[in-house]
């Protein structure tokens, strides 16, 4: 578990679990960007880490040996809705998620903290407004994770 208390915001963050979108967030073209498997398998140490995607480039599986977490491959419509409903199942409260695509909006307004990253793919308008923090790439993403001072910096009011 992550505590990241935010002055002026009237609450205490306690977050145990990470959702994470693949393709434009994780991964570019269907290949883990460099540095993010390492990140990860720090963070894992205090988080679950989810991976939840629709596999658009196919071998998935195999993409995301060595990162210690729970794969979803996403199958048919809404996947905004599935997106979002995964996030309700683990408790959307206690959920730190970061994508870019629009099918990530439902899930980045619902978590405690949603973290939207604009890289070569962009980032989906409506996503980039329903998060917390955009960042510039994931790596930065998950080292406010690994740092929540810098987090609480940015979100403090
Ligand atoms: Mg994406």
């Amino acid at each position: 578990m992550i505590e990241i208390d935010i002055p002026g915001s009237g609450e205490k963050l306690l977050i145990e679990h990470l959702v994470l979108d693949l393709n434009g967030t994780l991964a570019l073209d269907g290949r883990i960007k460099p540095g993010v498997v390492d990140l990860l398998r720090e963070l894992a140490g205090n988080l679950q880490v989810h991976i939840v995607t629709a596999g658009t480039f196919g071998g998935v599986e195999q993409e995301v040996q060595g990162i210690p977490c729970r794969l979803t491959i996403l199958h048919g419509g809404d996947q905004t809705g599935q997106k979002s409903r995964y996030v309700d199942e683990l408790g959307a409260e206690r959920t730190a998620c970061v994508g870019n695509g629009r099918n990530d909006r439902a899930m980045l307004e619902k978590a405690a903290l949603g973290l939207v990253v604009v890289q070569e793919e962009g980032a989906a308008v409506g996503s980039l407004l329903a998060a917390d923090v955009a960042c510039r790439d994931i790596l930065d993403a998950l080292q406010l994770l690994l740092h929540p001072l810098r987090l609480v910096a940015t979100l403090r009011t």
